[in-house]
């Protein structure tokens, strides 16, 4: 079928104080499928969040997207996200595409209490009446497991950080967006409420048949909510594919790097490796492949071209996108890992 949204050669340049122009997003290309979750990931810098911003149009105002995005609607109508603009850029954020930010505080006004915004949020974009806008608030509180009843009431700094987080998600879903867009959902929560975040996404995933792209630097994570992963390094993506294929094959070796830094979940803790240096500065990207000073496959031959993202198929027929020369010699060693994927299906 077709792609929900559809993206290519998408890029965000922003505006530097000195007048100089970086580059956070490179020329991206991806197509998110209905009802598929997405998980992009890469260390903090690397133009995740940009890429959600840019996306949803909400770049500050020294950012500027460019390239192609077509958002096909559920109806039929395909819409030209990045020639959207005034009423119809509102109608999009919230009823086409939503997107839930990290750090829950500061996306709520702290004056209002939790139905204040529910309210705020429905009569800006529908003529629901009161009493409907109760209904929905309610049913969407209680399928994130909060009881409605104790919540509406609160202010946002009644709640703690995962209740916070959940009333963001409701919030996100109250004008029945197609495509959820969360950026590093479960950050700064303890494990215990990181779980419960999980578990409410898969549930109202199931209940609600969104699709979903969460921005993530953490693989485990990706590794129960997503279908699909996608690798992005310095503004690009790097490795693209099927969860399980990315996890025990993984050809690029930045994403065997993000791999081997994870803990395992059962078995012995080996020695976590983490990758040496962190991402480059934007403002001054290494010549070649974006990776190559931290790579300990590179040859000279890194350092000349920047790689394109081009499918590449296995031994075995499994085939995925990968933008590395060297990605037949990257290997992960599993059996020495003793990880395994845990709860992902
Ligand atoms: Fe490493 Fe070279 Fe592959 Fe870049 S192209 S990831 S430097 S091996």
């Amino acid at each position: 079928g077709k792609p929900l949204l559809s993206i290519r050669d998408f890029k965000v340049e922003y505006r530097t104080g000195s007048g100089a122009t970086v580059q956070a997003v490179r020329g991206v290309d991806l197509d998110l499928y209905p009802g598929e979750s997405l998980a992009l990931v890469g260390e903090s810098g690397c133009g995740k969040t940009t890429f959600g911003l840019g996306l949803l149009r909400l770049l500050p105002r020294l950012g500027h997207a460019s390239g192609k995005v077509i958002f096909n609607r559920g109806d039929g109508t395909e819409i030209d996200v990045l020639g959207l603009d005034g009423r119809d850029l509102r109608q999009f954020r919230w009823r086409d595409a939503a997107m839930v930010f990290q750090g829950a505080m500061n996306a709520f006004n702290p004056v209002l209490k939790i139905r204040a915004h529910m309210h705020d949020t429905m009569r800006a974009h529908t003529k629901a009446t009161r009493q409907e806008i109760e209904d929905r608030a309610g049913d969407l509180l209680r399928l994130v497991r909060l009881e409605p009843e104790r919540v509406m009431d609160c202010y946002p700094h009644e709640l703690s950080g995962g209740m916070r987080q959940r009333v963001l998600i409701a919030m996100s879903l109250l004008l029945e967006p197609e495509v959820l867009i969360l950026d590093e959902p479960t950050t700064a929560l303890d494990i215990l409420t990181q779980r419960s975040i999980v578990d409410v996404l898969h549930e109202v995933r199931e209940r609600l048949g969104f699709s979903m792209i969460f921005i993530s630097h953490d693989l485990s994570l990706a590794a129960e909510l997503a279908d699909r992963v996608a690798t992005m390094y310095a503004g690009r993506l790097v490795e693209t594919g099927g969860v399980r294929d990315l996890f025990y094959r993984p050809r690029h070796p930045y994403t065997l790097g993000l791999i081997k830094a994870v803990p395992p979940i059962v078995g012995d803790l080996p020695d976590l490796e983490s990758i040496p240096g962190g991402p480059p500065s934007l403002a001054a990207l290494p010549p070649g492949c974006t990776f190559n000073p931290r790579c300990k496959f590179a040859t000279d031959e890194c350092r000349e071209a920047e790689p394109d993202l081009v499918p590449v198929t296995d031994q075995d027929g499994s085939a995925h996108d990968v933008a590395c020369i060297h990605w037949k010699d990257v290997h992960l060693d599993r059996e020495a890992r003793n990880q395994d994927l845990g709860t992902a299906s």
